[in-house]
């Protein structure tokens, strides 16, 4: 059995080398891996905003709060925005009219999607016109396209690469012809490795389950696109252009492992995945840079974390908060314990309490789990709590 991928897959992490602050022995590797500040509104200190779609701009059917005015805001002051998105199925209009939906201002130029990525990552292994067999639907078809790629029927028109992508089209002929082709030399190459699809009755087959099964019959390892991989960030970036971006997600361990991999500042928000819970607990690979509730966060400051001593201990303070993580657990100073199963925070504490379970995690073997972490209720600087 081919094993499902848990990293990047060998020719794309020699493409990309290991990211500096994940080498052993890199003396940046703590500061790296922190919480930052920014004085400015995060709009106005960034230039391109990289952003996730479910979970951060709408969720499922359902709308998430504050979205509109965090999107659109940011592009108020001055901010590109790219809707950044492991979706391979969905063409970038049906994208702007889903955020047209939830009132996000955005034009089909503003999508990257997962099927774009592989098409840009084809690219550079295939010339211009070059004959490829899709696995998958219009989407990606139209991606290829796009991109220059002659789209062919059948294993017998010898294409050059077989590309997968989720479609709920995909069936076990579609499967075996694009066998055909990788069989006869084509480069298999996968939209995204995400082994589930989550569905209203639970988790579904996504493509790299799908993208598992045609590798099982072929013994070859594909190239894969999408997040967690660093090179959708950055062929996003490269097509967008700009300077200073902002990777902005829900999911620690896509959009941040993509962001940190690809170098590139993350701001978490918790209108998804994980949650503030998860955010204490995240390894250095997935630690976002920037933590707010939700897209406000794009147009206000961030105080700067910093470390602070006094009568000799040790405690991260952010702005008037301050919290120490030991081997006695979480404490607020004038607070005292959190020795509840959950607590309600103000917003500066849950980023003070972030940088201090991860100190302590990074002093203790990576671990704080022997600790009570307790599921965290963020109130927005609004309305503290
Ligand atoms: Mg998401």
């Amino acid at each position: 059995m081919w094993p499902l991928p848990v990293g990047p897959p060998e020719t794309e992490r020699s493409m990309m080398g290991t990211p500096h602050h994940l080498r052993s022995g890199s003396s940046d590797s703590r500061a790296a891996a922190f919480l930052r500040g920014s004085e400015r509104p995060l709009a106005a200190a960034y230039d391109v905003a990289l952003l996730d779609l479910d979970g951060v701009c709408f969720a499922g059917d359902a709308r998430v709060p504050y979205a509109a005015e965090g999107a659109n805001g940011a592009r108020e002051l001055g901010m590109h925005l790219v809707f950044v998105t492991n979706n391979a199925s969905r063409a970038p209009q049906a994208v702007v009219d889903k955020l047209a939906d939830n009132d996000i201002v955005a034009s089909p130029g503003e999508v990257f999607s997962a099927a774009m990525d592989a098409a840009a990552l084809l690219h550079e292994h295939l010339p211009d016109g070059a004959p490829v067999f899709v696995i998958g639907g219009d989407g990606l078809r139209q991606a290829l396209t796009d991109e220059g790629f002659a789209v062919v029927a059948s294993a017998e028109d010898a294409p050059a690469a077989v590309v997968q992508g989720w479609d709920p089209a995909v069936d076990w002929a579609m499967m075996s012809e694009g066998l055909y082709a990788i069989a006869n030399g084509a480069l298999h190459v996968a939209t995204n490795l995400d082994a589930t699809l989550p569905t209203e009755r639970g988790f579904a087959l996504g493509n790299g389950s799908l993208v598992a099964a045609v590798a099982n019959a072929s013994g070859r390892k594909p190239l894969a696109g999408g997040k967690p991989f660093p090179g959708i960030y950055q062929r996003a970036l490269r097509r967008a252009g700009g300077a200073r971006p902002l990777a902005i997600g829900d999911r620690l361990n896509t959009d941040h492992v993509g962001a940190r991999a690809a170098d590139i500042p993350g701001l978490h928000v918790l209108t998804g995945v994980s949650t503030a819970r998860d955010v204490l607990l995240a390894t250095p690979e997935e630690r976002p840079t920037f933590l707010h509730t939700d897209l406000r966060g794009l147009l206000q400051p961030h105080p700067e974390p910093r470390r602070t001593t006094s009568d000799g201990d040790s405690w991260w303070q952010v702005g008037d908060e301050r919290w120490r993580v030991t081997a006695a657990g979480a404490e607020g100073q004038g607070v005292g314990f959190l020795d509840t199963a959950s607590a309600a925070v103000s917003l500066d504490a849950y980023r003070a309490l972030a940088c201090a379970f991860w100190d302590y995690a990074d002093a203790h073997g990576g671990r704080a789990d022997d600790l009570n972490v307790p599921e965290l209720h963020v109130g927005s600087q609004e309305n503290n709590v």
